[in-house]
């Protein structure tokens, strides 16, 4: 992109770097186009233009990419938004739009963390057997793995999460990001024994860990899937943007 303005950057969203990488673009006179699934009742929007739902799997999305010419894309979806991740790859291969996965880097454990990683939310209900309270912070989908729990769960999601969740939950509605202080007031006032977090990384949700730590509470993290083969990968808007630059036209 040396230099002239190049053509439309599709940018899959729905998450923060998305938002600051289209900000980025706007502001230096790049049209973008963001995506979003449509799963948030009232979403932070990006700046620019967006389109709202999906494109009806890779098949789709190559028939869009056909129907609305783009000059590149970066799938800047959450680590675990696994079908969108890889529709992309394949709809990118089959008509030749050059793709770039921005995806932040995951969290690591401090020396004197007691981390337990699962590779499911399966695995992650398995783990949590026999503690008294346990906080889920996995979003307010897949909460059914968790299902027959019985112990007290408490939820937190931005928007009300999908049944069936476990008998003794209590719902917490909030949208990052939360503070240290936010996090061990919640974690006190429900006395919660162990976190389950899927391996999100980045800052703005970071803050529950440090909670957990503090308290020296056990963390039951999600490992994250594999990504496609082949896909150029960068971990910030920065990179992202030096690739974007480096693309021709
Ligand atoms: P997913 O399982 O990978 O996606 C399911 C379907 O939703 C996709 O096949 C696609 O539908 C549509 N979709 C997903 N992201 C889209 C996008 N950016 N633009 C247009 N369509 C999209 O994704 P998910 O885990 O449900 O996540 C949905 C959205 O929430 C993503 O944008 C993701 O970045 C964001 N998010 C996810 C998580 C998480 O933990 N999974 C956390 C925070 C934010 P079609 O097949 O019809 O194209």
């Amino acid at each position: 992109m040396s230099g002239t303005p190049p053509g439309r950057v599709l940018v899959l969203g729905g998450t923060g770097e998305a938002r600051r990488l289209a900000t980025a673009l706007v502001d230096e006179g790049v049209p973008v186009l963001s995506s979003l699934a449509g799963r948030v009742a009232d979403p932070v929007l990006p700046p620019g233009d967006v389109r709202v739902g999906g494109f009806g799997g890779s098949d789709g999305l190559a028939a869009w990419l056909s129907a609305h010419p783009v000059q590149v894309i970066v799938d800047a979806t959450h680590p675990f938004a696994v079908a969108m991740t890889a529709s992309a790859a394949t709809a990118a291969a089959a008509t030749g739009v050059p793709l770039l996965r921005l995806q932040r880097p995951g969290w690591t454990a401090e020396p004197a963390d007691d981390w337990r990683w699962v590779d499911s939310l399966t695995g992650a209900a398995e783990a949590v057997r026999g503690f008294g309270c346990v906080f889920l912070t996995t979003g307010r989908q897949g909460l059914a793995a968790f299902a027959t729990l019985t112990a007290h769960c408490v939820v937190r999601s931005v928007d009300p999460p999908d049944p069936p969740l476990p008998a003794r939950t209590t719902v917490v509605l909030e949208r990052g990001p939360f503070s240290l202080a936010d996090e061990l007031a919640l974690l006190r006032e429900h006395a919660v024994e162990v976190l389950v977090t899927k391996d999100s990384g980045g800052a703005m949700t970071a803050a529950k860990l440090t909670a957990a730590r503090e308290l020296g509470l056990p963390v039951v993290v999600v490992r994250r899937p594999p990504l496609p083969p082949g896909v150029p990968v960068v971990g910030t808007v920065d990179e992202a943007l030096s690739w974007l630059r480096g693309q021709p036209g």
